[in-house]
């Protein structure tokens, strides 16, 4: 979504080169759609979708809590005005020394998917609270986490035990339906494993606490997705079906549903060609592609909406591709695009949807090309 703000934004300041435009107000509307929609829930919001520092002490200022990766992400949500008690150190995989840095700056919500992850966190954070991530089979998700993070129910029930026989606190259970999940009811299967889990663990004494329901709410992109509040009716029927009347604390971690359409990448189109007198698609060209910022197009998984100033005019289906040297660098070939016949060298399109995973994905300076600019107004 194109707000006027960044319409008026880009008209004066006319920024040279691509770059990302951030709506403070958009994430701020965002913010509050969740809070409302899951009131119950603590928000916790996934900062490598968009860690910019202002992004993050908007989000501070408004009672956020967050899910970092590694010790520098917990950093900037320190630096955003985060407490420690308001971070989560949510990545599987940590090296022991990062740990022991996170438990130093005051973390002590650990995620583990794993027995050689616990022993880690017992010896560099005695004492924390540590949740066990399973393994989802990211069914209906547009950019399917796989099978590299969490380990299958029954094993978590072990993790967890083993976490409490080495001092630590097994606090939750934690899963990720996949990211950009466009089916509100994807969250059902996954509670009905977190409550096996509690079951099995209360059997022998340890009593789970809380349920980390992870991200997966969509951003617009071309097609309409399910509002904040069809998620939050649908999440709370699941909790009601599998926990009855004593459910948990829950969690969520929504990244790209809280930034995704606060962004828009202003590019240029650099070229515009065919490969043979008689190709029936044009290659456009943009002065951005899979290695400014464009990464979730890989396998053409996320279909961005493109905007022109010839919108009105006909339509003919493209190749789109970016400026790089690499010729991986097509964002989209197998599904044309349509984009207005009119559409001609040097003219400006605006790339929308892309306030999440776009500043982070931009190499340093492949091609010599600069990373992604970002503008947060
Ligand atoms: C990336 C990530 C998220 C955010 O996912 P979205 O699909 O962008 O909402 C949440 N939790 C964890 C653990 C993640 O790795």
């Amino acid at each position: 979504m194109t707000t006027q703000r960044i319409r008026d934004f880009l008209a004066t300041r006319r920024p040279d080169g691509p770059c990302l435009v951030v709506d403070l107000d958009v994430i701020s509307d965002n913010f509050h759609a969740f809070r409302h929609a899951m009131p119950d829930s603590a928000i916790y919001y996934a900062v490598k979708a968009n860690p910019a520092p202002e992004v993050l002490k908007l989000l501070a200022g408004l009672g956020s809590n967050f899910d970092c990766a590694s010790v520098a992400e917990i950093e900037m949500a320190l630096e955003a005005g985060a407490t420690a008690a308001r971070i989560s150190y949510g990545n599987t995989i940590k090296k022991e020394r990062d740990v022991a840095r996170a438990h130093a700056l005051g973390v002590s919500l650990f995620a583990v998917d794993s027995h050689e992850e616990v022993e880690k966190i017992s010896r560099a954070a005695p004492g924390a609270r540590v949740f066990c991530r399973v393994l989802t089979d990211g069914e209906g998700a547009e950019w399917p986490l796989s099978r590299k993070f969490g380990c299958v129910p029954q094993m978590a029930v072990d993790v967890l035990v083993y976490a409490h026989q080495l001092g630590l606190q097994s606090y939750g259970v934690s899963f990720h339906v996949g990211s950009q999940m466009t089916k509100v009811d994807a969250w059902d299967s996954a509670l009905a494993d977190a409550k096996r889990v509690f079951v099995s663990l209360a059997k022998q004494g340890i009593h789970l606490q809380m349920v980390n329901m992870g991200g997966g709410f969509p951003t617009k992109y071309l097609r309409d997705v399910p509002s904040a509040e069809a998620y939050g009716k649908s999440i709370y029927q699941a909790l009601r079906t599998h926990f009855g009347n004593q459910i948990p604390q829950t969690i969520i971690e929504p990244g790209r549903g809280m930034v995704g359409n606060a962004g828009v990448i202003k590019a240029e189109v650099v070229l515009i060609s065919k490969k043979s007198d008689n190709d029936d698609a044009r290659w456009v060209f943009l002065d951005i592609g899979k290695f400014g910022g464009l990464a979730e197009t890989m396998d053409e998984a996320i279909r961005y909406p493109i905007r022109t100033e010839h919108d009105g005019d006909e339509m003919e289906p493209c190749v789109i591709a970016g400026p790089t040297c690499d010729s991986a660098d097509v964002l989209y070939e197998k599904n044309l695009y349509p984009l207005p016949i009119s559409l001609s060298i040097g003219d400006e399109v605006l790339i929308e949807g892309t306030g999440a995973y776009t500043t982070t994905y931009s190499a340093v300076a492949f091609n010599g090309f600069e990373p992604l600019k970002a503008y947060v107004i």
